[in-house]
Order: structure tokens, then C-alpha cells, then sequence
């Protein structure tokens, strides 16, 4: 056989199940008679610090809705990062429709809120460009506007905090930002997640996710065939870790959508983002990073989404706190998602996950 077709029988071929959420399982096909598949083309980086003409740098601040709040607050002219209102809010305050039901009609009023962070005065620049300590202030602006805005309205459910970058996310400004959107109701998959998560420990009496950062850091194992007794996996000391901090670690999701998808989580059993204290976002800022740069230097220029997932508030997720870990997804966009993803739901990806953590770590920092 020649070394392709080696390659080739050791390709995977298999469906993944995501343990927490199954609806959202993945088919891990890294055959290369898969490929092409449609890669999207890196975007051009606009390594600008200042765009005369754009509405989030500094000096074009008139050129935004008001300012909801600036850091450092006594630095209104030299700011470091600023919240504002969205120009072109999906969901605001100024709803007139109310609720309905008729039939299979349904509706939920649109009400909510939708804010613009700019992350940093310097136009292009990108997260693994950043200093740690500006990471660790910035999500802990994060931090800070969710807590306001769970206390602003009870009818805010759920306030989720994500970035777009790169047009392939879905990005339409080139300046660095990010945005917070507050909705009416728990979106379902954060509400599979920790639904899901407590059944899990109704069972089990761990969380989850503790056991799935505790799988990422195994020991060596093999997992055997029972009728023939081969070994069909092998898995290695750290495989799926990425990087790791002192409270913190990045893994490669063993059912990844995305072909570097990975995920931060706290190290220590924590629900809610909200309660993170400022010296433990430092090393969380960290962590991230040193993940951001790897990722870089692995796919160049990396156009991607994150977003925070924490437990919901509201009194019937109280008795989630010991079941639910709160943690940032970072999905990479390399592709466009096909008809077989849209109708099957289940996403496919053609670098084994395995593969894709090893490169990752490879990189010299
Ligand atoms: P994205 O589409 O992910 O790049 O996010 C950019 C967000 O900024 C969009 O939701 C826009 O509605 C919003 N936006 C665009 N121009 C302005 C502006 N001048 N002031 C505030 N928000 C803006
Ligand atoms: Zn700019
Ligand atoms: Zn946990």
C-alpha cells in the first residue's frame, strides 16, 4: 500500500456525540478523498491603529450612539475600551409588538438590548496582540455590563456576550469589538447545556464538564474492541489540552463543530462567569492569549466567533450551580456550513481533533 492509502485506512470516519448537548454531534471525516472542501479564504488583516473614517476610533466618538460607560472612567478622551449603544439594534426596548399565540403561530415579544464593546482604541489589532492585562480588563467590562443589565430588567433572561471576527463570522466592522446581547428568553442550546449538565449530575454527582477537563488531562489509555480485543483508541496524557494556566485551561473538544474549535474553562468548578474575581481573569486573559496566538500561527489570521456561556440567572437555575461550568467557545471559521450541515445538523469536520490539538501545542510561543 502506499503511504496515501495508509494515510487513508487510518483516516476517521465516525459521528461523534457531543455528551452535553447530542443535537449538536459532529461527523469527524478526515479522509483526504473529503477534501477539497471550500476552504474560505484567509481575510486580508487590517493591521491599521487608526481609520480616519471609522466610527469605533478614537476621536470619531460622536460618530456612535451614547456611550453606556468608558475605561478607565476619568479617561473619557484617552479610552481604553467603551460600550455603546448598538446603531442597529435586533433586539431594543422600543418594541410595540406584544407577545401572541394563534395556532402554530408563536411569538415572544423582541424585546431586549444590544450593545457594542469596542475592545480597544487600536483599530486591527487582534487578541493575541493585546496585553494581558487590557484581556483581563476587558472581561471584566464583560462581566461588569452583564451584571448591570441582570439587574436592570427581570425580563432580561439571558445576556450573552460574543465576538464576530472577520467577515467569514460574520463581522461587518473591521474594528476590534465585541457585543452584548440581552434576550427574553434562555437560548435553547445554553438552556440544553444546562439542563443536560444537571442530568448528568442527578446520575453521576459530578459535573460534566469537571470530568471532561479531568478526561482532557487522562493519563495514557487504551480503549479495547471487546470481541476482537484490538485496540481501537488510543489516548495519550493531555491530548486534547491546548493550554493551560494556573485556573484555567483550553481544550480541543473531542466532538469539535469546527475544525480548531476549542474551549476555556475554569480549572475549579465555577457556574457563573460573574462571580470570576479579577486576579483569576488575569490568568484567564492569559490563557487565552497564548490559545489566540497558537491559533494564529497555526491558521494565519484566523476569523472566528466566541462567546461566554454562564449559568442563566433567575431562581429555577439556582440548583444548577453544582452542575453547570460556565466557559468561553472560540470557533475558528474555515469553512461555510453545506446543505448536508443544515439538514443533517450535524456538522462536519475534516481535521481529526486529535491532529488539530497536537498542532496547536506544537507552536513555540
Ligand atoms: P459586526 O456586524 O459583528 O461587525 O458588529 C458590528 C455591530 O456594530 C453591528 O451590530 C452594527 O449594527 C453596529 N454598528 C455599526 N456601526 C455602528 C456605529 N457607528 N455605532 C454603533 N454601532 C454600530
Ligand atoms: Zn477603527
Ligand atoms: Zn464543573
Amino acid at each position: 500500500m502506499s503511504d496515501e492509502l495508509v494515510a487513508e485506512s487510518r483516516a476517521i470516519r465516525e459521528i461523534r456525540i457531543n455528551p452535553i448537548v447530542p443535537s449538536e454531534s459532529v461527523l469527524v471525516a478526515t479522509a483526504r478523498s473529503l477534501r477539497p472542501r471550500k476552504q474560505e479564504e484567509p481575510a486580508p488583516r487590517d493591521t491599521r491603529k487608526h481609520v480616519e473614517a471609522c466610527p469605533f476610533c478614537r476621536g470619531n466618538e460622536e460618530q456612535t450612539p451614547p456611550e453606556i460607560d468608558v475605561f478607565p472612567r476619568n479617561g473619557k478622551k484617552e479610552w481604553q475600551i467603551r460600550i455603546v449603544e448598538n446603531l442597529y439594534p435586533i433586539l431594543g426596548d422600543d418594541s410595540s409588538q406584544p407577545g401572541f399565540v394563534y395556532g402554530l403561530q408563536q411569538a415572544i415579544d423582541g424585546y431586549g438590548r444590544h450593545e457594542v464593546i469596542i475592545d480597544s482604541p487600536q483599530h486591527g489589532i487582534s487578541i493575541h496582540e493585546m496585553d494581558v492585562a487590557h484581556i483581563a480588563n476587558l472581561f471584566g467590562v464583560y462581566q461588569q455590563r452583564m451584571q448591570q443589565l441582570y439587574q436592570l430588567d427581570e425580563r432580561l433572561k439571558y445576556v450573552l456576550v460574543f465576538k464576530n471576527f472577520g467577515p467569514a463570522a460574520g463581522a461587518s466592522m473591521a474594528h476590534t469589538h465585541s457585543q452584548i446581547i440581552a434576550t427574553p428568553v434562555v437560548p435553547q442550546n445554553v438552556f440544553d447545556e444546562v439542563q443536560n449538565s444537571r442530568q448528568y449530575f442527578e446520575r453521576n454527582h459530578h459535573c460534566i464538564f469537571c470530568a471532561l477537563i479531568d478526561e482532557a488531562l487522562t493519563f495514557e489509555a487504551k480503549i479495547y474492541d471487546r470481541s476482537s480485543g484490538e485496540v481501537v483508541r488510543k489516548i495519550d496524557v493531555g491530548q486534547y489540552v491546548i493550554e493551560r494556566g494556573e485556573k484555567f485551561i483550553a481544550i480541543k473538544p473531542f466532538a469539535s463543530r469546527y475544525e480548531w474549535e476549542i474551549h476555556i474553562l475554569p480549572l475549579h468548578h465555577s457556574s457563573d462567569f460573574m462571580n470570576t474575581r479579577q486576579a483569576d481573569l488575569d490568568d484567564f486573559a492569559q490563557v487565552l492569549q497564548r490559545t489566540m496566538a497558537r491559533l494564529d500561527a497555526v491558521i494565519g489570521g484566523a476569523q472566528y466567533n466566541f462567546f461566554l456561556h454562564s449559568i442563566p440567572q433567575g431562581e429555577e437555575f439556582q440548583n444548577c450551580d453544582q452542575s453547570y461550568h460556565w466557559h468561553l467557545e472560540i470557533c475558528p471559521r474555515t469553512s461555510i456550513p453545506n446543505g448536508f450541515e443544515l439538514g443533517s445538523g450535524l456538522f462536519v469536520n475534516t481535521t481529526s481533533p486529535e491532529q488539530a490539538a497536537e498542532q496547536l501545542r506544537a507552536v513555540q510561543l
